[in-house]
C-alpha cells in the first residue's frame, strides 16, 4: 500500500470524520473486470479495494474516489466536486481506452455473451454506473434471455447475481434510451435488495422509485416499453 494513498485516505476521513480517531486503513490496487471500487468496514478496519485501472491516477482524482467511499461508507452527501472530477476522469478518452484494451485482455469466454446484435449490455451497465452510480455498483453477470420474452422486459437474480435482458431489445429499431431504462431500473433492485415481505418478489420502495425517478427519459422509456 502506497504511502501516498494512505495520506490521502486519511485526509478526506478527516474531512469527514474530523473528531474521529483515523482508523486502520488497508488498501490494494485490484484486478476487477472493470472499474470498480469497494470498500467495507471490519472491526474497526477499513479495507479498501480500487480497481487497479486507476493506478497512476493523478492525485486530485485518488482523492475524488476516497472521498465518494468514505462519503458512502458514513452515508454522507456526496461532494459535487469529487464526484464530477471523478467522473471526469473514468470517462475521459484515455481512460475508456485503456479500459477497453484491459477488457479484451481479460475478457472471460462465457456461454451466455452480453453482447448482442446491437447492443453490448456490459457497456450499457458501465455506463449507467458511471453516470448515475459513481461507478460503485459490481457488475453482475449481464446476460441476454436465450428467447425473445415479452412477459419478462428484465429481471436481477440475485441468488446468480445475474442481469438477464429480453432479446426483444436487441434490435435496430430499440431506442437506446429504453433499454438504458430497463437496466438502470434492474441496476436499481441491484442496489435496493428486496426485502421479502409475505411473497411478493419485485418490491419498488419509495426510495427505489424516488431513485428511478432521476433517470432522464422515464416517461419517454416507459411509453416505448408499453409498445412492446
Ligand atoms: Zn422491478
Amino acid at each position: 500500500m502506497s504511502r501516498q494513498l494512505l495520506e490521502i485516505f486519511q485526509q478526506s476521513h478527516r474531512e469527514l470524520r474530523p473528531r474521529t480517531p483515523q482508523p486502520e486503513f488497508q488498501i490494494e490496487f485490484f484486478r476487477f473486470a472493470n472499474v470498480n471500487n469497494t470498500i467495507r468496514l471490519r472491526d474497526g478496519r477499513i479495507f479498501v479495494r480500487l480497481s487497479d485501472l486507476l493506478e497512476g491516477a493523478p492525485e486530485s482524482v485518488l482523492a475524488a474516489i476516497a472521498h465518494i467511499l468514505l462519503a458512502k461508507l458514513y452515508r454522507r452527501q456526496l461532494q459535487l466536486q469529487h464526484t464530477s472530477r471523478y467522473r471526469k476522469y473514468v470517462s475521459s478518452h484515455d481512460f475508456r481506452e485503456k479500459m477497453h484494451l484491459i477488457r479484451q485482455i481479460r475478457g472471460r469466454k462465457r456461454l451466455e455473451s452480453p453482447q448482442g446484435h446491437i447492443y453490448d449490455l456490459e457497456s450499457i451497465f458501465d455506463e449507467l454506473n458511471t453516470r448515475f452510480f459513481h461507478g460503485l455498483l459490481g457488475r453482475p453477470q449481464m446476460t441476454w434471455s436465450r428467447e425473445h420474452a415479452r412477459n419478462s422486459l428484465g429481471h436481477y437474480d440475485p441468488a446468480h447475481n445475474t442481469i438477464v435482458v429480453s432479446r426483444v431489445f436487441d434490435r435496430k429499431d430499440v431506442p437506446r434510451h429504453a433499454i438504458e431504462y430497463l437496466v438502470y431500473h434492474e441496476m436499481l433492485h441491484l442496489k435496493h435488495p428486496v426485502k421479502l415481505r409475505g411473497t411478493r418478489r419485485c418490491v419498488h420502495s419509495a426510495e427505489f422509485q424516488a431513485e428511478e425517478k432521476l433517470f432522464p427519459q422515464l416517461e419517454a422509456a416507459k411509453k416505448f416499453l408499453r409498445t412492446l
